[in-house]
């Protein structure tokens, strides 16, 4: 070791001379002192603005002076402006992402290309219950190193649980542990979190009672944050888990948010209306529910949630379970390490080629550690359903590096598919449901709309040509269509590629 200790001294010299000869320090190109930090000024002509707040479009030109909006008007750009000819785009704000796994991916991929290609210009993480911890560790890294875009967070209750529980995080909490975890609850949110976010249908969340989340909601009414909630149940169940997450917001006085509302078994096929008037009776009475949907009819997540009741080894129960989401060749199994050859085939496929039942491939993958999967088990009119709802926002339950098409196409999708192709929604409405919608969620009182003063996240595209291209076979391609981003008023996305800037901000909430 020592002698590659002194190789190395010696690289270095020679390396330090090497350069001394090459570039000898000349004094002319040394600067006099450092350019003064002039505001960088954009001026967006000719774009149709579409501004987040579901009114009309209309034409006009934006200046960006710094990081925020300056002037919305007809006005002729002065010299010293960058001008940026938009005819035949649309100008929106930044796309505001509720739900988003880029958790890792940020510390891998800060560029986020895969994000800002949609239009994304600010992404909320530690959904499902899961969260980066401590909230000020992670804050603090983004930002030493920071992203394309801006990062909100909020704290997972399963991973407080852990933190109180260990490794025996399956199990009831006492009520002493309770406390424990709403001290850590507290810590989250003073250091930066807007809410809490819970992943009732997984392990150690499924494990606690309505009574443990009420008691940690309560801490998080006290700092006016909000309760985000992958309900218990999106299947069979779907209703009931629904009504918990309504008894919690009530019980505990807090704004309630049902991540990704969907109806994911034959059983609650259809039931859309039906969700939706609960909602709608509880949002009369005075509590404050919304939700987001992303625009697919297959959910990804881990194997065992096809099996709600756990009975993984019981045969009855598993083909139940593979009965409710429609068959087993509705099941992608998208990661396997026990079996990296399954990956790309349904169970169906798997079992016919085995020479076995899709019941035994089921144990036998779970039995080996479990798998990684895409279930096609949602109709698209419960979805039309959801996305009609003025309290339904989308997001995208994607994330740099995800193996579901929402990684990378949700946002364009919804802008194809449901407004220009099925007409589902107006642009108008579409673009609120991305951006004004989730901000005003979140209490960020200076994005989410097109006006002056406003923090300049901001997306142009093209309408008649954005499209998502990412399919479950091929989850990482990118969309065609967004032209421009910025965040924080510098470019971050410029025709179909990334400039490479990393203007992110951390966002704390105002409260
Ligand atoms: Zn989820």
């Amino acid at each position: 070791m020592r002698w590659n200790d002194d190789r190395r001294r010696w690289v270095i010299v020679v390396l330090l001379l090497g350069s001394a000869l090459w570039f000898p320090p000349h004094p002319l190109t040394r600067p006099q002192s450092l350019p003064s930090p002039e505001p960088t000024s954009w001026v967006i002509v000719g774009a149709t603005i579409v501004d987040g707040s579901s009114r009309p479009r209309f034409r006009a030109d934006v200046r960006i002076v710094g990081d925020r909006i300056a002037r919305i008007g007809r006005f002729a750009p002065s010299p010293d402006d960058r001008v940026l000819r938009a005819t035949g785009l649309v100008l929106a704000p930044g796309f505001i992402d509720l739900h988003n796994h880029s958790d890792r991916g940020l510390e891998v991929e800060p560029t986020a290309t895969s994000q800002i290609a949609q239009g994304i210009t600010t992404i909320v993480l530690g959904l499902d219950g899961s969260s980066p911890w401590p909230i000020a560790q992670y804050l603090h890294k983004r930002q030493e190193q920071p992203a394309a875009v801006n990062v909100a967070l909020l704290v997972g209750h399963a991973t407080v649980r852990q933190l109180i529980l260990g490794r025996d995080a399956n199990r009831a909490a006492s009520e002493a542990e309770i406390v424990e975890m709403a001290r850590l609850v507290e810590q989250g949110l003073q250091e930066g979190a807007f809410g809490l976010s819970t992943g009732l249908e997984y392990d150690i969340g499924y494990a606690s009672t309505t009574e443990e989340i009420i008691a940690l909601a309560r801490v998080v009414a006290r700092h006016r944050g909000l309760y985000v909630s992958h309900i218990r149940d999106e299947g069979d169940r779907m209703l009931e888990a629904l009504e918990e997450a309504l008894r919690i917001g009530r019980e505990a006085n807090i704004p309630v948010h049902i991540s990704h509302i969907k109806l994911a078994t034959a059983s609650v096929w259809g039931k859309a209306r039906e969700v939706v008037a609960r909602i709608e009776r509880a949002r009369r009475e005075g509590l404050d529910v919304t939700a987001d949907a992303y625009p697919y009819e297959a959910w990804a997540s881990t194997i065992t949630v096809l099996v709600p009741s756990r009975r993984h080894e019981d045969p009855a129960a598993v083909a139940k379970g593979l009965e409710d989401v429609g068959g087993a060749d509705r099941v992608l199994i998208t990661s396997c390490p026990a079996h990296p050859e399954y990956e790309g085939k349904t169970l169906q496929e798997i079992a016919r080629e085995r020479g076995t039942t899709p019941v035994q491939v089921y144990m036998e993958i779970v039995r080996g550690g479990g798998a990684s999967v895409v279930c096609h088990s949602m109709q698209e009119s419960d979805l039309r359903v959801f996305y009609r709802q003025p309290w339904v926002m989308v997001a995208s339950d994607g994330g740099i590096g995800m193996r579901h098409p929402r990684g990378a196409g949700a946002f364009p999708r919804v802008l194809a598919r449901y407004v220009r192709e099925q007409r589902v929604l107006t642009l108008e409405d579409a673009i609120r449901k991305m951006t004004s919608l989730p901000a005003a969620r979140l209490g960020l009182r200076d994005r989410g709309l097109i006006r002056e003063g406003f923090v300049a996240d901001l997306v142009l595209f093209d309408p008649r040509r954005i499209q998502d291209r990412s399919t479950f076979r091929e989850p990482n391609l990118l969309p065609t269509g967004v032209e421009y981003v910025f965040v924080n008023g510098r470019l971050v996305w410029e025709r179909d590629h990334p400039t490479g800037e990393r203007p992110g901000r951390t966002l704390m909430p105002s409260r």
